[in-house]
């Protein structure tokens, strides 16, 4: 086999202790044992993070805090302030492996104006790539123009914002009495790719043209579907005015990764449909198994020029690492 190839992963996640809190209820859908087993990896930044990256030759790790952290809290002060907590954290474990570890920032979106001065101060003052957002925020999506602020920085500061998913405000009709639906296992699908067709079509990207929004779990679907999303958009009654085919936005503002999806059907259809430079290679741990993240991206039926795009090629550029 030839050497393996240079590894940078962006949807790895941590906690603390404080914010440990608000993960219960996606917790809740999942196996105790699994969940024994991620608690103290999140918890962790020095020994079993940092052996695991070695021992499967991950270069670089992107850290965020892990759904929902604050996406939920309640008090919009305190949340303020506890983002900027947690940033400082992260910003202090990094600064222990600077050649090994990154981190997007974690935002307090109660609060969109102070959450766009804390990516700043992030990016700026801390040197986080970006921000992590989970989710909707007590049930309002990033196409609200109340959430502009923080696309008007992202977009200023030339930084991305990754979308990870969440559960759902309302638990949807069609996985009621179906827990193996629930969360990660489907839910979060449907839910982070609707986010992020509001926000085409909520004209998001046509107000802010160089902001960029990574999907994990490779795109939450999107890539399969860009066809039928322009074909049906044209056939509409009523539609907001856009200036692209909704699959342009998708193409040009949405750069994916394997997070969670390791398999080479649907990278290969992503590939097709986005590209190889808007695909980047992920993990999503403790969540999966760096193991079969890395068995699958070293032997996917891919060219080694894409592979080295997608294994860290294309997330250097975007991340100015
Ligand atoms: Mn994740």
């Amino acid at each position: 086999m030839s050497t393996p190839t240079k590894k940078i992963v962006l949807e790895e996640h941590f906690s603390t202790p404080e914010l440990a809190q608000y993960a219960k209820d996606v917790y809740g859908t999942i196996d105790p044992d699994f969940i024994e087993y991620c608690k103290p990896r999140l918890m962790d930044f020095d020994t079993m993070r940092i052996d695991e990256m070695d021992k499967y030759g991950i270069d670089m790790c992107v850290l965020s805090m892990t759904t929902p952290g604050l996406q939920l809290a309640p008090d919009p002060a305190k949340a303020v302030k506890s983002a900027i907590e947690v940033n400082d954290l992260l910003a202090a474990q990094i600064a222990k492996h600077p050649k090994r570890l990154a981190g997007f920032a974690h935002l307090a979106l109660q609060d969109p104006r102070a959450a766009a001065a804390e990516l700043q101060r992030a990016v700026k003052d801390l040197g986080l790539k970006g921000a992590l957002i989970n989710g909707h925020t007590n049930g309002e999506y990033l196409d609200n123009e109340k959430f502009f602020p923080v696309w008007e920085k992202a977009e200023e500061l030339g930084v991305p914002i990754y979308l990870h998913p969440a559960d759902s405000p309302v638990e949807p009709a069609n996985i009621v009495g179906y827990p193996e639906m629930a969360g990660p296992a489907w839910e979060w699908g449907p839910e982070t790719a609707g986010h992020t067709l509001r926000m085409i079509y909520g004209g998001v990207f046509d107000r802010f043209p160089k902001a960029t929004v990574i999907l994990g779990h490779m795109g939450e679907m999107l890539p399969y579907v860009l066809w039928r999303l322009d074909s049906r958009y044209n056939m509409m009654q009523h539609r907001n005015q856009i200036k692209k085919m909704p699959s342009d936005y998708i193409r040009e503002n949405v750069m994916i990764t394997t997070a969670g999806s390791f398999s080479a059907a649907p990278l290969l259809c992503a590939m097709l449909a986005l590209g190889s430079d808007r695909i980047m290679f992920s993990i999503d741990y403790p969540y999966e198994y760096t193991e079969q993240a890395v068995h699958f991206i070293e032997n996917a039926p891919i060219s080694e020029l894409d592979r080295n795009k997608i294994c860290h090629g294309n997330a250097q550029r975007l991340l100015n690492l």
